[in-house]
């Protein structure tokens, strides 16, 4: 399930404004879950990157969603030559990307391959689960 970017009139691209609005909801959304200050701004950057990216898409792939997310990970951003990207950190934007998805009420991505035991993987989780990365040390203390 995809949520298409809302769009103004007829017109094909999306609206820098709509999605501008979508970028203060997701520094908000990220706020509300305790992110730390550069965590929250380098997955602001990323997620600015995205946004810029799909308003150039043709218009059938303007949506926010697994599809459109996997295509900027796999396609985009090993050639990306934009101006302002920020990240080529492919674990850094799927994390970032990730938190846009979940603030969509969509599933976030798996990774094709899992890149730890599955041990690892439950502890990962949680600490995604929590959005605090201090919480996920500060239990272990
Ligand atoms: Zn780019």
């Amino acid at each position: 399930m995809s949520k298409q970017l809302p769009r103004r009139g007829s017109e094909e691209a999306v609206s820098r404004d709509d999605a501008r609005a979508s970028l203060i909801d997701f520094r908000s959304y990220l706020m509300a879950r305790g992110h730390a200050p550069r965590t929250l701004d380098l997955y602001c950057a990323v997620a600015t990157h995205f946004v810029n990216w799909l308003c150039e898409a043709p218009g059938e792939q303007q949506h926010i969603g697994a599809r459109s997310v996997s295509h900027f990970l796999h396609e985009h951003l090993p050639d990306c030559r934009c101006p302002h990207s920020v990240s080529k950190d492919l674990k850094s934007v799927r994390a970032a990307l990730n938190q846009l998805l979940l603030m969509q009420g969509q599933d976030r991505l798996r990774p094709s391959v899992p890149s730890a035991s599955p041990a690892i993987e439950a502890q990962i989780g949680r600490f995604d689960v929590t959005g605090n990365p201090l919480a996920f040390f500060s239990s272990r203390l």
